[in-house]
């Protein structure tokens, strides 16, 4: 037959017809995608066929996609909900004091990963802008997120300070980093893995097949373990339009009283019975976090599309 035996394969990057896969090898193998499928993205685990002779610079056809453990989405124009990339198992946050310390955005990136049931991390990076005095009065804030039972890391991507932790956690998963624009995310990945750094986020990539202007996500191995997926998309992964009930479960100690307020439409806010606005004022939810939740609802009930990133 024309084909040899199904190989495993995971998507290294994906452009029109054609896809990059890493065989089992570590090689890369250009191939062409059956008919019959209908969705693959950068992370995707698939059954390949080598191709008997090469034309086209394709080394074979993949015919089937394994079922997705998480699914990263955005709003796309033609299809609705568009996959940008799958099999994600973790999500670095990156913060720091520059250009603004913000747990708003640290809580809508949050909420937006208990949707896809990617795990969560916290990142501080550029400690080094901060004195002792400015750690501890963050390092407080911060502890309310370890209270919630998130990790917190910290880093100076330019002191290159933190990075072992950094490297220990990236071991044997795949991991995407996000964050606004500012925090050092170039700076951190430029410091995990310098030779190919330089090239994520580039516009235009060389896929073999001419120059393709491509957004599309790309899979890359960290020299220490471990691999990442990158884009300038990606990393402008953000909440699109969830329901309110998306929104409320996100905050995990909110959904804890899931089903505890006297009305079951209860938006609380002033409704009364509220089993929310009780914790709230009681200190058992902080008070933060419960502004950041009515931020965010706020903002959905308004119709406008929220993004991690306020405009
Ligand atoms: P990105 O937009 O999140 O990718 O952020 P960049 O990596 O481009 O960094 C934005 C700016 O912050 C650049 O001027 C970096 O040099 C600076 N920066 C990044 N990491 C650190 C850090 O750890 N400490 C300090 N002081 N500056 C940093
Ligand atoms: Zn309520």
């Amino acid at each position: 037959s024309l084909l040899g035996q199904p190989i495993q394969g995971v998507v290294v990057s994906r452009f029109g017809q054609h896809a990059d896969i890493e065989d089992e090898h570590g090689n890369i193998q250009r191939c062409n995608l059956r008919r019959s499928i209908k969705s693959l993205v950068t992370g995707d685990k698939v059954v390949w066929r080598p191709g008997n002779e090469q034309h086209q610079g394709l080394n074979g056809i993949i015919e089937a996609v394994h079922p997705r453990e998480t699914v990263l989405t955005r709003p796309d124009v033609y299809d609705g909900i568009k996959a940008i990339a799958a099999n994600i198992d973790q999500i670095i946050i990156v913060s720091a004091v520059l250009p603004e310390f913000s747990t708003n955005i640290i809580d809508r990136y949050l909420v937006a990963c208990e949707e896809t049931g990617i795990e969560p991390v916290i990142l501080l990076n550029k400690v080094d802008l901060l004195d002792a005095d400015a750690f501890a009065e963050l390092d407080k804030t911060l502890q309310i997120y370890r209270d919630l039972g998130y990790d917190v890391f910290l880093s100076s991507a330019h002191e290159k300070s933190g990075l072992d932790n950094i490297q220990g956690l990236l071991k044997d998963k795949t991991t995407i980093f996000v964050g606004q624009s500012g925090v050092g995310k170039s700076s951190l990945v430029n410091a995990l893995m310098p030779e190919v750094a330089a090239t994520i986020g580039d516009v235009s990539e060389n896929s073999g097949l001419g120059q393709h202007t491509t957004t599309t996500a790309r899979l890359y191995h960290f020299p220490s373990g471990g691999d990442l997926i990158d884009s300038p998309g990606i990393r402008e992964f953000a909440l699109w339009h969830l329901e309110p009930q998306q929104i409320f479960d996100g905050f995990v100690e909110l959904r804890a009283l899931n089903g505890l307020c006297k009305f079951r439409d209860c938006k609380h806010k002033t409704d009364p019975g509220c089993a929310v606005v009780a914790a709230a004022e009681s200190g058992k939810i902080h008070p933060m976090r419960y502004q950041s939740y009515l931020r965010i609802t706020d903002a959905m009930a308004e119709n406008k599309p929220t993004r991690v990133i306020p405009e």
